[in-house]
């Protein structure tokens, strides 16, 4: 069967046209890998959706549970997977990002496990498309990261760290928890207004105004989920902070070796 474009990775085993896609605007090219999970009860299900004009979606990639993997959108192009959302204070985020659909039940199914072939698939098919836009670790997203409130995938079960371990995303070994101090929803002041520096500073998108609102904690889970997926709460306890700070130190020095 022949289609209309070549597929992007060799890492691609076949290509099933999605309909529901466009130019990219107002970049060069693609500098965010955003993860995802389909969140359906099969493949083949997400598969229909997410080729077929009514769900108004599409991505790039699909990975199954055995690791076969398609392509549905040229990289070139703007597949309609993100939504509404920001990096780095930056919005569009289709625009500036290539996705990638991870066949798994996710929250509604009781988060199951992602099997050791798809994560294996997940992670070749990441480096090579890192590798050839130079995407930097710390723009290797998850669906949460970029839509804190209102998205919750790949969820708390998908392994950022051993993904890390293959090259792929910024990690951190979290800080163990211990009591002492914290901040929640309700709080506010100076504490509070540092936190939120520190989560706006790495990425996150939220307002800085020193009030421990509903978004910071939003953002608080979105971070926990992704980096602290042992206690995903919105509480920002001593140990998510340190790890916050851990992880920005990672990310400066990276950036630093990155531009020298
Ligand atoms: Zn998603």
């Amino acid at each position: 069967m022949s289609h209309s474009f070549k597929a992007d990775s060799p890492n691609v085993d076949w290509i099933e046209e999605a309909v529901n896609f466009g130019e990219r605007r107002g970049v060069d090219g693609p500098d965010i890998l955003l993860l995802h999970y389909t969140g359906m009860d099969s493949g083949d299900g997400a598969l229909k959706w997410l080729c077929c004009e009514e769900s108004g979606v599409s991505c790039h990639y699909l990975i199954f549970e055995d690791g076969r993997t398609l392509q549905m959108v040229p990289e070139r192009l703007r597949a309609h997977h993100a939504g509404a959302g920001s990096w780095e204070g930056r919005e569009d985020v289709n625009s500036r990002s290539i996705g990638i659909e991870i066949v798994n039940g996710g929250h509604p199914a009781g988060l199951p496990e992602f099997p050791p072939e798809q994560m294996q698939a997940v992670a070749d098919l990441s480096r090579d498309i890192i590798k050839r836009h130079g995407i930097a670790a710390h723009r290797v997203l998850g669906h949460s990261d970029i839509a804190p409130g209102r998205k919750v995938d790949p969820g708390e079960a998908f392994d950022w760290s051993w993904l890390s371990q293959q090259g792929v995303g910024l990690w951190v070994e979290p800080v163990e928890a211990a009591s002492g101090l914290f901040l929640q929803e309700g709080d506010a002041g100076d504490p509070v207004q540092a936190l939120q520096g520190m989560l706006e500073l790495y990425g996150y998108g939220l307002e800085c105004g020193g009030n421990f609102d509903r978004k910071t904690r939003d953002v608080v889970e979105a971070f926990q989920r992704h980096f602290r997926p042992k206690r995903v709460d919105g509480v920002a306890d001593i140990a998510t902070i340190a790890t916050l700070k851990a992880l920005l130190d990672a990310k400066l020095l990276k950036n630093g070796s990155d531009s020298m």
